[in-house]
C-alpha cells in the first residue's frame, strides 16, 4: 500500500521526512483546529514513528490549546506544546487532517516558512496546497495514509503507535460504519489489533463516555429539534452553545457527540447541529443520511468536510445561520 500523493514528480513524504530525520532536522506537526481523533491520533503517531527516526520533532494544533476530555489519554498526547512554544521557520511543517490552511489557525503561516511542507490529508473539499501533498479522499481517515507513511519509514507498528492509529480509524468511520470503510480499512485495523491493544477500552473512552450532564443537555437539545420535510431530501436541526454545556458542568468539546444521536433521524437526509461558541460565532456540523452532500453546501459557507460529515462557522445569527443552510439543501 502506497499513499496516494497528488503532488506529481516532485519529492515524495517519505523521502522529505526521512531526510529529515536522518539529519536530525526539526519537524513540526500540525493537526487541525480544535483536533479531533484523527487529526491527533495521526499528528502523535507520526510524531512518534519519526522521533523513533532521529528527528526533532514538536507536536502541536492550533488556539484554542485545549485538549478534550476524551482524548487527553492518547499515547503522547502530554507531549504536544502549545502553538506559541514551535519555531516560525521549522525544517519540516507536516498538516495532518485540515481540510484547508485555514484550519491550521495561527500555525497556516508556517506551510510558507518552514524548508519544506508536507500536508496529509483526507477531505474531498481539500484545494490542494503545501510543497508535497499526500491528499487522498477516498481514505477514510488520515491515519490510514499516515500508516503508509510509517510503513515507508520503516517504523515498526507496535501497540502505542496501533493505540493512536486506531482512535483516528474507529472515529472517522463511525467505528467502521460509514460508507469511507474500504477492505483495506480492515486489513489495517486487523494489524494494529494484532499488536495487542485493547481496542475495547479505546472504543469505550472515545465513544462511550461523559458526565452524567450530558444526558441532561442532550435531553435539551433533542427536545428542541425542528424536522423540516420539506426542505431538500428532508433536514433535521437543533442547537446548542457552550454556554449551555457549561450549565450542565460539560466543556464545549461535549457538543461535538449531540450530531451523532440527531442524525439517526428517518425523515431527514441532512442533520444539522448548531453549536454557538465562546466568541459568539457558530460552529456547524452537517451530516447526510447518503443523499446530500453536505461538503458542498459546508463549501459554499465557508467550510469543508467531507461528503456525509462537514462543518463551517457562521457569524451570523441562529436564524440566519439555518435560512442560509436552507437555502444551499434547495438548490
Ligand atoms: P464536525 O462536524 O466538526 O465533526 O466536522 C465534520 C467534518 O467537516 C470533519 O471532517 C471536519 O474536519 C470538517 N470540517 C468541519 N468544520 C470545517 C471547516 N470550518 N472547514 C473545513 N472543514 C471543516
Ligand atoms: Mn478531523
Ligand atoms: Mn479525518
Amino acid at each position: 500500500m502506497t499513499a496516494a500523493s497528488s503532488s506529481g514528480t516532485g519529492p515524495t513524504a517519505v523521502g522529505v521526512l526521512s531526510d529529515a530525520a536522518a539529519g536530525g532536522a526539526t519537524v513540526v506537526l500540525c493537526a487541525h483546529v480544535q483536533p479531533d481523533a484523527d487529526a491527533l491520533g495521526s499528528t502523535l503517531a507520526l510524531a512518534e514513528g519519526l522521533r523513533r527516526r532521529g528527528a526533532r520533532v514538536l507536536a502541536t494544533f492550533p488556539e484554542p490549546f485545549v485538549l478534550p476530555a476524551s482524548l487527553c489519554w492518547l499515547p503522547g498526547a502530554a507531549d504536544l506544546v502549545p502553538p506559541s512554544a514551535v519555531p516560525s521557520s521549522p525544517d519540516v511543517l507536516v498538516s495532518l487532517d485540515a481540510a484547508s490552511p485555514g484550519r491550521l489557525g495561527e500555525l497556516a503561516p508556517l506551510l510558507d516558512r518552514a524548508g519544506t511542507s508536507v500536508v496529509v490529508d483526507h477531505h474531498a473539499s481539500n484545494p490542494g496546497f503545501g510543497d508535497v501533498r499526500v491528499v487522498d479522499p477516498g481514505a477514510p481517515a488520515t491515519v490510514t495514509l499516515v500508516a503508509d507513511l510509517l510503513d515507508g519509514l520503516g517504523v515498526a507498528l507496535d501497540a502505542t503507535l496501533a493505540t493512536l492509529l486506531y482512535a483516528g480509524l474507529s472515529a472517522d468511520t463511525g467505528s467502521f460504519r460509514f460508507g469511507s470503510t474500504r477492505p483495506d480499512t480492515h486489513v489495517l485495523a486487523a494489524r494494529l489489533l494484532g499488536t495487542g491493544i485493547d481496542h475495547a477500552d479505546i472504543s469505550r473512552r472515545l465513544f462511550d463516555t461523559a458526565p452524567f450532564g450530558w444526558l441532561r443537555l442532550l435531553s435539551a437539545v433533542t427536545g428542541r429539534a425542528q424536522l423540516e420535510t420539506g426542505v431538500g431530501a428532508g433536514l433535521v436541526w437543533t442547537w446548542s452553545s457552550t454556554a449551555e454545556a457549561a450549565e450542565h458542568g460539560l466543556p464545549g468539546e461535549q457538543l461535538e457527540a449531540l450530531v451523532d444521536v440527531v442524525r439517526s433521524t428517518a425523515e431527514a437526509d441532512v442533520a444539522c447541529v448548531l453549536k454557538g461558541q465562546d466568541d459568539g460565532t457558530w460552529s456547524v456540523s452537517l451530516r447526510s443520511r447518503g443523499a446530500t452532500d453536505v461538503s458542498r453546501v459546508a463549501m459554499a459557507l465557508g467550510g469543508g468536510g467531507h461528503r456525509a460529515a462537514a462543518g463551517f462557522t457562521s457569524r451570523a445569527d441562529r436564524e440566519g445561520t439555518i435560512a442560509a443552510i436552507r437555502a444551499e439543501l434547495a438548490r
